[in-house]
């Protein structure tokens, strides 16, 4: 392999730039060339490429974001466009790819490996939601966030006597719901893996709470689970208990990466390009039991991941 290319794609993550970095520079230590892609497959297919030096990386390890952009490219999930995608890296002398993203994006890659290019995938998505790692990049950055957030809600919830119902992120995975409400002392945590019954996992416990001298509690969400406007509602319909709503959104999205984000991100990167250097494609890279490995595309897909039952007994028993 003489020149790979590296590009983000789908939703960003604090943590994409310390990978790009570890990318080009990996790269270049080898004696390989790197060119960057604009906006993921769709600056692919529209040719925005352009060479990537030991330079073109500095000053961005602990900046959020991603300096490559990143979009959503309905046409690559066409054959015509993945044909089309593959024209492009011949017509650039792209003869590898590092595709940071999530499973769709992963999707892509296995698609573009199949028909000659050989791909790694990056796991880069702050709801830790990608079954074959443990670990995606962004993910400790985001629950950092959520949880100085509600440890600032906590204080007003206290001096009020209030109720705070935080949703933070996670369509499909409860982890940094789970884990921030654990950080936060949240008396309810509500994950999409786990359905929930109104009056027993939510009424009953903020009552019982109440009856043994809590006077503010902290209600955290993941998205995925439904309205924490209608949550509030019912508390204080309910329970006559001054309740108010908090949705995080975006605000997780960004900021500078933890420490922990910025080494699995160099890590991670450092990895794909080792794969790609001996001609290895259609792999995404993990971390299992806290160690680096690697997975075939379509192996890693058809994985599946559970939430950690025990932290949400733990957080039964102790949230009170
Ligand atoms: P994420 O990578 O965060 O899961 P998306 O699901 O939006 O985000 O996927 C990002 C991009 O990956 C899509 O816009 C598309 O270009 C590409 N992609 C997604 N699914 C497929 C697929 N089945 N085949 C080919 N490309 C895909």
């Amino acid at each position: 392999i003489k020149t790979i290319g590296v590009l983000t794609s789908g939703g960003d993550a604090p943590g994409m730039n310390a990978a790009i970095r570890a990318v080009v520079r990996t790269a270049i230590s080898m004696g390989i060339k790197v060119k960057g892609i604009m906006r993921g497959y769709s600056g692919l297919l529209n040719e925005e490429i352009m060479d990537m030096s030991i330079r073109s990386v500095s000053e961005i390890i602990q900046r959020g974001g991603t300096i490559l952009y990143t979009a959503r490219c309905l046409e690559f999930k066409e054959m015509s466009g993945v044909m089309k995608g593959k024209e492009m890296c011949e017509k650039h002398g792209i003869d590898g790819l590092v595709v940071i993203g999530g499973d769709g994006s992963f999707r892509g890659a296995q698609d573009l490996s199949n028909v000659g290019v050989p791909c790694v995938g990056v796991p880069g998505t702050i709801d830790n939601d990608i079954a074959c790692s443990e670990y995606t990049i962004g993910y400790d950055t985001a629950m950092n966030t959520a949880m100085e957030m509600v440890d600032k809600l906590r204080d007003t919830a206290h001096s009020h006597e209030r109720c705070s119902v935080v949703e933070v992120m996670g369509r499909r995975a409860g982890h940094i719901a789970l884990n921030t409400g654990i950080a936060c002392g949240a008396c309810v945590i509500l994950v999409p893996e786990k359905p929930f019954d109104p009056q027993k996992d939510l009424l009953d416990r903020i009552r019982y709470s109440q009856s043994v001298g809590k006077r503010h509690f902290i209600v955290v969400v993941a998205e995925g689970v439904g309205s924490a406007g209608d949550i509030a509602g019912l508390i204080q319909n309910t329970l006559g208990i001054d309740s108010r709503t908090t949705v995080l959104g975006h605000v997780q999205r960004g900021g500078s990466p933890t420490l922990r984000d910025r080494v699995m991100a160099t890590k991670m990167g450092y990895r794909a390009v080792e794969l790609l250097s001996q001609n290895i494609g259609n792999r995404v890279v993990a971390i299992q039991k806290g160690e680096l490995v690697d997975f075939e595309i379509n192996e890693a897909l058809a994985m599946q991941k559970t939430i950690d039952e025990r932290l949400l007994n733990i957080g039964h028993a102790i949230s009170i």
